[in-house]
C-alpha cells in the first residue's frame, strides 16, 4: 500500500487512526517503528491522553500497578508510586509521543463525525466536526469505552441553580472549598475525589445507590533506589511487571471459574470496614449486600476514614428528584447543596453514537448491533471491512491491566496489515459465522462468572448481556491474537 491523491479529497492515507490515548499511540508507535504505511492519528482534544487527559479529578489515579499499566515497550524506571497520579501517566503518554516523534502525524482539535464505507474504491470516508474529508484505506478505532460521561436521568437535574460537574468533566476553576456539597455515585471516580476534597468542603453528602466492594490499596512510593536500579538494570523492571502481571492473572480463576473463592476476597473486604470504621450504622451502609467482583472491586485506604469525617454524611435513601436548592431524597428530606458532582461513570454501553460509522450496503454499525457491541476477538464485524477496534467489544478486564490487551490488539492489526501487503489483498471482511462463534462462546464462558450474579453493573447491557468484559486469562486473549488468522476472513 501507499499513499495517493485524488482531486476532491484529500490524499488517501493507508490507515486511519481516531484517538490519541493509550490504543491509537500505541498503534502510532508500532506502525511509525515498523512500517513505511501512511497514517494519521485524528483526535478531537489538542492534546494526547485520551482518558488520562479527560480525567482530572482530584485523587485521580490508576487503580492498576503502573509497571504493568503501561506500554511493555516503553518501561518508566521512574514512576513515582506502585499506583501512578494521572498526572503522572498523563505526563508519560505525552513523553511517548514526543519520543516517537507521533506529534506531526497526529491532527489536533479534529473530532471525526462519521466514517462511511467506499465500496467501490475500497476506502474509508471520514468526515470530521468542520466537515473536512479525508479518505483510508485502513480504519483503526482507538476511540475508549469510558468516554462518554452518563448523567443519571433524575427528574429537575436541570432546574438546580447551582454549579455542577461530571467527574470527568471536573470544573477546576470551581472552588469547592467551604461548600456545601453533593456527590452522587459511589465508582471507581468517586472513591478517588471524595477523599480529596472531603476536608476543604463544608459539608459532604454522599449520595450512595449500591456500596461498592472496596478492598486494601497496596500502595506506596517507589524509592529513588529502586528507581535508580530500574533504570540502570531493565531485567528489574521486566522481573517487577512479570510479578505484578501473574499476581494479578492469578484472579482470573476466582473471577471466571471458581467464584467461591471470591468468599476470600469477601472476608478482606469486610474485615477493611471494621478495621476502619468505628461507627456501626456507617459500617452497615457501606457494606454491600451482593456477591464481591459482580461488579468492578475497588481499591482504596482513604475513602472510608473520609466517610467517618464529622462534615461527611452517607446519603441511602433513593434520590426522588434535583430542584433548584440541591436534592430531594424518597424520605422527603431536602438536601440543600451549593454544588452537584457526578461520579456516574460512562455510557459504555453506547460508545459509538448512530451515524458515526456506516459499513457495507450503507449499514449503520448500530444496527449490526441489535443486543449490544460485539465483534469477533473485539476487534472486527462483519459487514465493516478493514475496520479494526482497539479496546473494542468484551475486550475490558476486571482483574488486570487493558493496556496488555491493546498490545495484544495493536499486534494482530499490525498482522494483518502484512497480511494484506503480502498477499496484496485490499479487503479484509471478518466472516459472519467466524464472529457468531466466537460470540456463542463468549456468552457461554460469561455464564458462570461472577459478574452474571445478578448485580446491576457496567458491565452488562440492558439484555442482561455482557458486552464489555474478556472472561478469562489475558495471556489466552494473547494468543488468539498473535497472528493474524485470514481464513477467519473474506478477502478480496
Ligand atoms: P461507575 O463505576 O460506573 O460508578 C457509577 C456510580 O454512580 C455507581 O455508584 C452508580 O451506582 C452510581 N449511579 C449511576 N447512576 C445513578 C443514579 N441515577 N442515581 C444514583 N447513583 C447512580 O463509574 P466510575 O466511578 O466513573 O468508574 C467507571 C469505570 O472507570 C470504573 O469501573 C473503572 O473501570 C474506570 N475507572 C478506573 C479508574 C482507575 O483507577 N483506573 C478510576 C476511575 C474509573 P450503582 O452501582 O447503583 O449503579
Amino acid at each position: 500500500m501507499s499513499a495517493s491523491s485524488h482531486p476532491e479529497a484529500s490524499p488517501v492515507v493507508d490507515v486511519a487512526i481516531i484517538g490519541a490515548g493509550f490504543s491509537g499511540l500505541c498503534m502510532g508507535i508500532r506502525l511509525q517503528r515498523d512500517t513505511s504505511l501512511s497514517f494519521v492519528i485524528f483526535e478531537k482534544a489538542d492534546d494526547v491522553g485520551g482518558t488520562w487527559r479527560e480525567n482530572r479529578y482530584p485523587g485521580c489515579a490508576c487503580d492498576v500497578q503502573s509497571h504493568l499499566y503501561s506500554l511493555s515497550f516503553e518501561p518508566n524506571p521512574r514512576w513515582s508510586r506502585m499506583f501512578a497520579p494521572q498526572a503522572e501517566i498523563w505526563e508519560y503518554l505525552r513523553r511517548c509521543t514526543d519520543k516517537h516523534d507521533l506529534r506531526r502525524r497526529i491532527r489536533f482539535g479534529t473530532r471525526v463525525d462519521r466514517c462511511e464505507l467506499d465500496e467501490a474504491n475500497r476506502l474509508w470516508i471520514l468526515t470530521s466536526s468542520t466537515g473536512e474529508r479525508f479518505r483510508a484505506r485502513v480504519l483503526v478505532a482507538g476511540v475508549g469505552a469510558l468516554h462518554v460521561p452518563a448523567y443519571p436521568t433524575l427528574p429537575g437535574r436541570d432546574r438546580f441553580l447551582g454549579k455542577s460537574f461530571h467527574s470527568a468533566e471536573w470544573d477546576e476553576s470551581y472552588p469547592l472549598e467551604g461548600k456545601r456539597v453533593a456527590v452522587i455515585g459511589t465508582g471507581a471516580s468517586a472513591i478517588q475525589f471524595v477523599p480529596q476534597i472531603a476536608p476543604i468542603v463544608q459539608h459532604l453528602a454522599l449520595f450512595q445507590r449500591t456500596p461498592p466492594w472496596i478492598i486494601p490499596k497496596p500502595d506506596r512510593a517507589i524509592t529513588k533506589a529502586e528507581q535508580w536500579l530500574f533504570e540502570r538494570v531493565p531485567s528489574l523492571q521486566r522481573a517487577a511487571r512479570a510479578a505484578i502481571y501473574w499476581q494479578l492473572e492469578s484472579r482470573v480463576l476466582a473471577f471466571v471459574k471458581y467464584p467461591r473463592l471470591m468468599k476470600l476476597a469477601a472476608l478482606v473486604a469486610k474485615h477493611h470496614i471494621e478495621r476502619q470504621i468505628a461507627d456501626p450504622e456507617l459500617a452497615r451502609k457501606v457494606t454491600p449486600a451482593y456477591e464481591i467482583g459482580c461488579k468492578r472491586i475497588l481499591i482504596s485506604d482513604d475513602y472510608y476514614p473520609a466517610l467517618c469525617r464529622p462534615n461527611v454524611d452517607v446519603m441511602t435513601a433513593p434520590i426522588r428528584e434535583i430542584d433548584e436548592r440541591g436534592v430531594v431524597t424518597n424520605d422527603g428530606v431536602h438536601h440543600d447543596v451549593d454544588a452537584i458532582l457526578y461520579g456516574t461513570g460512562f455510557d459504555v454501553q453506547h460508545p459509538i453514537p448512530r451515524g458515526a460509522i456506516i459499513g457495507r450496503g450503507g449499514r449503520d454499525l448500530i444496527d449490526a448491533w441489535p443486543e449490544g457491541p460485539e465483534a469477533y476477538l473485539g476487534i472486527t464485524v462483519s459487514g465493516f471491512p478493514n475496520l479494526f477496534f482497539l479496546l473494542g467489544p468484551n475486550t475490558a478486564l476486571g482483574h488486570s491491566s487493558v493496556i496488555y490487551m491493546i498490545e495484544s490488539q495493536v499486534a494482530y492489526v499490525m498482522d494483518a496489515l502484512r497480511t494484506m501487503r503480502d498477499g496484496g489483498l485490499s479487503e479484509v471482511d471478518v466472516k459472519p459465522e467466524v464472529q457468531r462463534r466466537f460470540n456463542d462462546d463468549l456468552k457461554r464462558r460469561h455464564a458462570g462468572a461472577i459478574w452474571s450474579s445478578g448485580c446491576r453493573s457496567w458491565y452488562l447491557n440492558e439484555h442482561g448481556r455482557n458486552t464489555t468484559l474478556w472472561p478469562g486469562a489475558t495471556f489466552r486473549y494473547r494468543a488468539l491474537t498473535r497472528s493474524f488468522d485470514v481464513e477467519s476472513y473474506h478477502t478480496r
